[in-house]
């Protein structure tokens, strides 16, 4: 009997919890406690952060922020995008891709993604381009990275900047080159959800001097660094990354290369045990993904294979027999925000939605499942309960 109708749930032992923290958190913010340097303008652990960050996503500079939001807010104003200007997103994403546009009065411009791998399709980009284009954000969907040579050869074509949204994509690479190292900026999130987490933060990485210096100033009222005299240079926010949050990321960081490799390998299997079932398809995964991190691991649920039951009711049916499973992002011109155009005056209208009706982000917003990445954490006896539960549901219909 099924677990949702009181049947004995078929996952057996537990996934590994998320997040996840060792002796070497503690002692880290510890450190911080006793240091009595609780900010990064005396402090030591965000620079630290700072240089570890740039060196594991293979970036030049990285600068510390309050969350993955703000780094796409500040991205697009260091880069001086204003009232008018258009940035084109994929219409598949996390609100913040979106939302961050808005808050820089900027309209963005939704376009389709791909039906197998979920990134943005560099010709939906290309067809999108305005003279009013200013930037593009490609977001590395569920850590598998976005096609960066179309996107980065299109997008030089036509002056137009590229933040990378890494969100999902810490240490995955596209061609052996890190997320985030490609685009103008590269943005990050350390939400408690993500692949390495203090819970909340973000941070920008760049190979451009200048616009890392803009970055700081902007991230800090304006303020230079250790500026005593309230001095302030540009407009800005207050976005500082604290030496708490630091201190917790720095321990997080040195498990990312490991828990990539064995979300890879468990990915891998997932894939052949749920390509067995009719019905499920996972997120395709292309050769020159080098490396796919895996933040969420996602696959089409065909209610048809599985006698009309609405993926809801799967999920439902999934998650009692103990498999953590969720639907996947909506559409974002579908969300309430957009459809009552609650801007509070950022933008008049949202007047842009494309004219070809998003087919492949709509199909995947309709019937796309996904596991979160601690279900790769584990064993192989993890992946074959998975694969054991939605058998279960199917042979019960
Ligand atoms: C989580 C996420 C963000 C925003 O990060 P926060 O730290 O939650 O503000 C942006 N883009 C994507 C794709 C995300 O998943």
């Amino acid at each position: 009997m099924l677990a949702i109708h009181g049947g004995e749930p078929h996952k057996k032992k537990n996934f590994p919890g998320w997040p996840i923290h060792s002796e070497r958190e503690i002692k880290l913010l510890e450190e911080v406690v006793k240091s009595g340097n609780w900010w990064r303008i005396t402090g030591s652990k965000v620079k630290e952060f700072e240089e570890k960050f740039s060196s594991l996503q293979g970036t030049e500079y990285c600068l510390g922020v309050t969350s993955g939001t703000h780094a796409i807010e500040l991205g697009l104003l260091a880069l001086g995008i204003e009232k008018g200007d258009e940035v084109i997103v994929p219409a598949f994403t996390y609100i913040s891709t979106v939302t961050a546009v808005i808050s820089c009065s900027a309209v963005p411009v939704l376009v389709d993604v791909d039906p197998e791998t979920f990134c943005m399709r560099p010709e939906a980009f290309e067809k999108a381009i305005t003279k009013k284009t200013k930037a593009v954000i490609p977001v590395h969907m569920g850590g598998h990275p976005c096609d960066m040579d179309f996107i980065c050869d299109i997008a030089r074509k036509n002056d137009i900047y590229i933040i990378e949204d890494s969100a999902h994509g810490h240490g995955a690479e596209w061609k052996n080159r890190r997320l985030g190292s490609m685009g103008d900026l590269g943005i990050f999130s350390f939400q408690n959800g993500k692949l390495m987490t203090c819970g909340e933060g973000g941070c920008i990485v760049t190979n451009d001097k200048q616009l890392h210096e803009k970055l700081f100033l902007m991230h800090g009222v304006g303020r230079p660094d250790k500026d005593p005299y309230y001095q302030h240079y540009v407009l800005g926010t207050t976005a500082r990354m604290s030496e708490f949050h630091a201190a917790i990321l720095i321990a997080q960081m040195e498990r990312v290369n490991e828990l990539n490799q064995k979300r890879e390998k468990q990915a891998k299997y997932l894939d052949q045990l749920l390509e067995q079932i009719d019905g499920i398809r996972p997120q395709m995964r292309k050769a020159d993904a080098t490396i796919v991190s895996h933040y969420m691991y996602m696959f089409y649920y065909d209610a048809d294979a599985f006698r009309g039951m609405p993926r809801q009711e799967f999920i439902d049916a999934l998650r009692a027999e103990g498999i953590p499973s969720f639907i996947s992002y909506p559409v974002l011109s579908d969300t309430e925000f957009f459809k009552n155009s609650q801007f509070f005056g950022k933008i008049d209208a949202y007047s842009y939605d494309t004219e070809e009706e998003l087919p492949n982000a709509r199909k995947i917003a309709k019937e796309v499942v996904w596991l979160p990445h601690y279900t790769l954490e584990g064993d192989v006896i993890d992946l074959e309960e998975i694969a054991g539960a939605i058998t279960k549901i199917q042979k019960s219909l």
